[in-house]
């Protein structure tokens, strides 16, 4: 029998092994074709005498990554066209989608040969899934190996039995854990918890899992065998105790945003009090209810389809790919010395240079810092570090820019300065060289008027932390060229993040939308909302950071200086007066600058105390009684303020691509990411309601809710962003 994606060979004991490599995938992926040759391949080692035991192992570096969501999607397609036909045959067609892994695997699990799952390299999702219906898991010991089932993160529940038998293999607690955070875990740590059999180096998984059914592993899974005992029982004393705490910290962690984390609960909480048959076929209808839900189909294209789209380089032209090795940095202050360091751990040259020398040295002296921190965490060596910082070069002398390929300046935001700066870099640098600035408010087109090649002149635009945040947003000057845009977009996948490219304007896209954000929330202390109010209805809304707390952490002094600098340059009527009283007593009068300081709108005692909010914050504005205050009102003011800023953006042009508007709100600053991202979110609240509740909005708490020309255009039209944008964005990638 031949396969497509599987090789057999089963070797003179009577072992079958079973490689897994699917063609043309750099990574193995459940998906159709995978499903279909499952059930082969079950069906003739079933009907082979000759095979006494399966050992399944992958072709490529890792095991798996999870099932196919594309194919999910499709599933998706499916159900909708039978449902507008035959509601009932549409719901038990998803369920059979959603049963038909499950059904396979257990027929591994509750069949006679002993099968053993040889994880050479991660496996997470689906494919752990298929390694846990296995009798054993030999796994590599390489810590940098990761297992886990991640689907919660992108709306959904493992369903391939993976809340059933993580609940009967690992301590609830950990457990819990692990399927409500899509934690990973590397080998020897997923032993300890109790999914791992046995870890050794990657070269010997094989060989160790073949020994194991030659020692006689029994086909038996332990929840098969008779008196079985789940580390933990339902109905005892700790049982309750643990789930209906769970229960509290879920709804404490998510405010029920998340309808696929309420379901991974009900799976444990119901599975564990069934038979395995049945509490499979639970799974699966959770499973399929899951994929129903908006949020499901909202995370996964946009923090899956999207997002993989956006990191294979969607938006980058069709130039010859840039043979990027040497990097300068010119300011190596808070931004430049994070932005040497994510590119040194790329593996490229860094030429690091400030106004002194010991500033230079100062901004390589972070990744030392930082390696130090990995190695104390053992995920780093000695020998890693020195050869991260041989890759950086300290210096004041522009001549040493001299063969970098692409220059980004992270210097003072000032015009004038980075005037000289563009001037000094490009007097040393090639001609075909690329210079990019990493300024948060100037227009990359004016900057760009330093430069003698404005099409080479490009906006990287990096968020701190550097090394923690994944976006980083590109910014086109009006004379940008294409070969800036295509190594801009090479230099931010070769360091591993998600690059999203946008059109000139003041805030660019994400600050934009930030403001927005932030703005609100002064609008509603000064309505005299209570703060506790103002930061809580965020939460509750599904942003991860609050308004305060995140203005906090970008300095609040910071934001007087963008109010200044936009009354300078739009006028006063730019800016609401409220906002410049709220942000000139905390900083002038009370110094109350951001965390940097230790005080903001919150006062940050030593550690281990928490953050408080500054109680005279209520002294401030004449205070609203929270019972006249309608929570519903500040929630949706959160959203509908940043989806119309983002829908705004659209309008200008300023975000041509609606994709990089969603990841980039959701990786920018953690927008609701349950919505799938601003335009998402309007999507789904449909463009006439999106309109009529703006209205509304607008009557009570002021123009800025006002619905834009495109979303009255589109309303009127009954589109959708994904509607109207997508599909020309589809051609062009076509
Ligand atoms: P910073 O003050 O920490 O660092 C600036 C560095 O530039 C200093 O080390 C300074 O010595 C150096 N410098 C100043 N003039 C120089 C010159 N003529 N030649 C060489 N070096 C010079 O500032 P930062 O927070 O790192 O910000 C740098 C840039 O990054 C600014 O344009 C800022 O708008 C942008 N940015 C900042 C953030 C943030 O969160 N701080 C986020 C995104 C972008």
């Amino acid at each position: 029998m031949t396969y497509t994606n599987f090789k057999i060979e089963t070797d003179s004991e009577g072992i079958a092994l079973i490689t897994w490599d699917m063609p043309d995938k750099s990574m193995n992926v459940i998906d159709g074709t995978v499903m279909d040759e499952m059930d082969v391949l079950l069906e003739q080692i079933e009907g082979d005498e000759a095979i006494k035991g399966v050992v399944i192992t992958s072709g490529k570096q890792a095991f798996g990554a999870g099932a196919d969501l594309t194919m999910l999607q499709s599933m998706l397609g499916d159900y909708a066209a039978e449902k507008a036909k035959d509601e009932q045959k549409a719901a038990q067609m998803l369920f059979d989608g959603a049963y038909r892994l499950n059904k396979t695997l257990r027929r591994i699990e509750a069949g006679d040969k002993p099968w053993v799952a040889a994880l050479n390299g991660m496996a997470l999702g689906g494919c752990l899934e298929i390694a846990l219906a296995c009798h054993a898991r030999v796994a590599s010991d390489d810590e940098k190996t990761k297992f886990g089932l991640p689907e919660v993160k992108v709306g959904l529940l493992p369903g391939g039995g993976g809340t059933q038998r993580i609940a009967r293999l690992v301590n609830p607690q950990d457990g819990i854990q692990m399927l409500l955070q899509g934690k990973t875990h590397p080998a020897k740590k997923a032993m300890q918890l109790g999914f791992i059999t046995e870890v050794v180096p990657a070269a010997d998984v094989v060989e160790t899992s073949k020994q194991m059914i030659r020692d006689g592993l029994k086909a038996e899974a332990p929840w098969d065998q008779k008196g079985f005992k789940a580390p933990i029982n339902v109905w005892s004393p700790a049982g309750v105790q643990m789930l209906s705490a769970g229960n509290a910290i879920l709804r404490k962690e998510t405010y029920a945003n998340y309808p696929n984390a309420l379901n991974i609960m009900k799976c444990v909480y119901e599975g564990l009090l069934l038979p395995f048959d049945t509490a499979l076929k639970v799974e699966s209808r959770y499973f399929a209810n899951t994929l129903t839900t908006p949020e499901a189909k909202a995370m996964i294209r946009s923090l899956f389809i999207n997002m993989q789209e956006l990191n294979k380089g969607a938006r980058r032209p069709d130039v010859p790919k840039s043979d990027l090795k040497k990097v300068g940095v010119i300011g190596a202050g808070f931004m430049g010395a994070g932005v040497a360091y994510v590119t040194a751990k790329a593996g490229l040259e860094v030429v690091l240079l400030d106004r002194d020398q010991d500033a230079a040295d100062k901004g390589k002296a972070y990744s030392s810092d930082q390696m130090d921190k990995a190695i104390k965490r053992r995920r780093a060596t000695e020998e890693k570090k020195e050869s991260l910082l041989g890759l950086i070069t300290a210096t004041t002398d522009y001549a040493a820019l001299e063969d970098c390929d692409l220059v980004i300046e992270a210097v003072f935001e000032d015009k004038g300065i980075k005037k000289v700066v563009t001037e000094s870099a490009e007097a040393a640098i090639g001609k075909n060289a690329i210079f990019a600035s990493n300024t948060s408010t100037i227009p990359i087109t004016e900057l760009s008027e330093a430069s003698v090649r404005a099409k080479n002149f490009i906006g990287i635009h990096f968020f701190s932390p550097v090394d923690r945040m994944m976006l980083v947003e590109i910014i086109m000057g009006k004379k940008t060229g294409d070969k800036a845009l295509a190594m801009a977009i090479d230099y931010v996948l070769a360091i591993k993040k998600t690059p999203i490219v946008v059109n000139d304007s003041r805030g660019f896209y994400v600050n934009r939308c930030v403001m927005r954000y932030m703005n609100e929330a002064w609008n509603m202390l000064a309505e005299g909302v209570p703060a506790p109010m103002v930061e809580n209805a965020a939460k509750m809304v599904g942003m991860p950071v609050g308004p305060l707390t995140l203005n906090d952490e970008v300095a609040i002094d910071l934001s007087q200086k963008v109010i200044k600098q936009t009354i300078a340059d739009l006028g006063s009527d730019a800016v609401d007066p409220r906002h410049v009283k709220l942000v000139n007593i905390l900083v002038d009068d009370y110094g109350r600058i951001g965390k940097k300081a230790g005080k903001g709108f919150f006062d940050y005692p030593p550690k281990p105390a928490k953050k408080k909010l500054w109680p005279e914050l209520k002294t401030l504005f004449p205070q609203l009684d929270a019972s006249d205050v309608d929570i519903n009102d500040l929630k949706d003011r959160y959203l509908y303020t940043i989806a119309m800023e983002a829908a705004r953006t659209v309008q200008e042009k300023v975000v041509t691509d609606i994709r990089e508007a969603d990841v980039g709100a959701i990786l920018g600053f953690g927008f609701a990411p349950y919505t799938g991202g601003p335009l998402s979110f309007i999507d789904e609240v449909g463009l006439a309601n999106f309109q009529k509740r703006a209205r509304e909005l607008a009557k009570k708490y002021g123009d800025h809710f006002k619905p834009i020309k495109l979303i009255n255009q589109m309303a009127k039209d009954g589109d959708t962003f994904y509607g109207r944008f997508k599909i020309e964005a589809d051609k062009e990638a076509a």
